[in-house]
């Protein structure tokens, strides 16, 4: 079974204020994008790694693949516009005798190795997909542009998913295929139908939005 892993990194990351795209932004002392390489690249489960960098970032990508010794990377693409059309550009570039398409954020960085098994495992009880996620512990309200309360909203059941998401290639290419838009893949696969598991996810694997979690994802490195 090949498991094909995508690393999306084309974010531009207009929230930590920076010249350079967020897949470069320092993380102690090396563009961000080297630790979820390299943890990627290091995982037995992953035989190849398509890279999508930010569209005039490929070269440095590349060198940077070069530089941290990541031999599985396979391609580098520029993204798109959203993450989807970022996810679809991957995919091109994904052989169609692979059985498995693990997508997976830079901009989670600290990707603990037991993840990774986690989300593979159900796929061969016939699940389309996995994604890791945590039940939302926090109380939810619905707020109006003027900060208002509108609503309180049970969290019953509600879980904040992350990455990475693991998916039957065949299915996970016809539902990108399909065209639309999610804020993540495993939203493309439940659009077309698609069947897919929970899975218990880390606290680490906390995205990288704001200066502030970049300064705490370093400290736990
Ligand atoms: O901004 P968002 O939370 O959707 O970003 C999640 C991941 O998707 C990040 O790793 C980011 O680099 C990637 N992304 C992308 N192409 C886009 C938007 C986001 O590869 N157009």
């Amino acid at each position: 079974m090949s498991v094909w892993a995508i690393l999306v990194a084309a974010g531009r990351g207009e929230r930590l204020g920076l010249d350079q795209p967020k897949a470069f932004a320092k993380l102690n002392g090396q563009p961000l994008l080297a630790e979820p390489l390299r943890r990627l690249d290091e995982s037995d489960w992953i035989d190849a790694i398509v890279l999508v960098a930010p569209p005039g970032w490929e070269e440095p990508a590349i060198l940077l693949a070069e530089e941290v010794g990541c031999g599985k990377v396979s391609a580098c693409v520029p993204g798109g516009e959203t993450r989807s059309d970022s996810v679809r550009a991957g995919v091109a570039e994904v052989p169609e005798d692979a059985a498995v398409v693990l997508v997976h954020d830079a901009a989670r960085p600290r990707l603990p190795a037991e993840v990774i098994e986690r989300v593979l495992a159900p796929l061969s009880e016939g699940w389309d997909g996995v994604v890791p996620g945590l039940p939302v512990s926090d109380t939810l309200k619905k707020v109006g542009a003027d900060g208002a309360v509108e609503d309180t909203v049970s969290r019953d059941g509600l879980w904040a998913v992350q990455t990475p998401q693991a998916f039957a290639a065949d299915v996970f290419r016809r539902a990108v295929a399909n065209g639309g838009e999610a804020t993540d893949c495993a939203g493309l696969v439940e659009a077309g139908g698609g069947r897919v598991k929970v899975v218990e996810g880390d606290a680490r694997l906390l995205k990288v939005t704001t200066a502030d979690d970049l300064a705490k994802i370093a400290s736990w490195l």
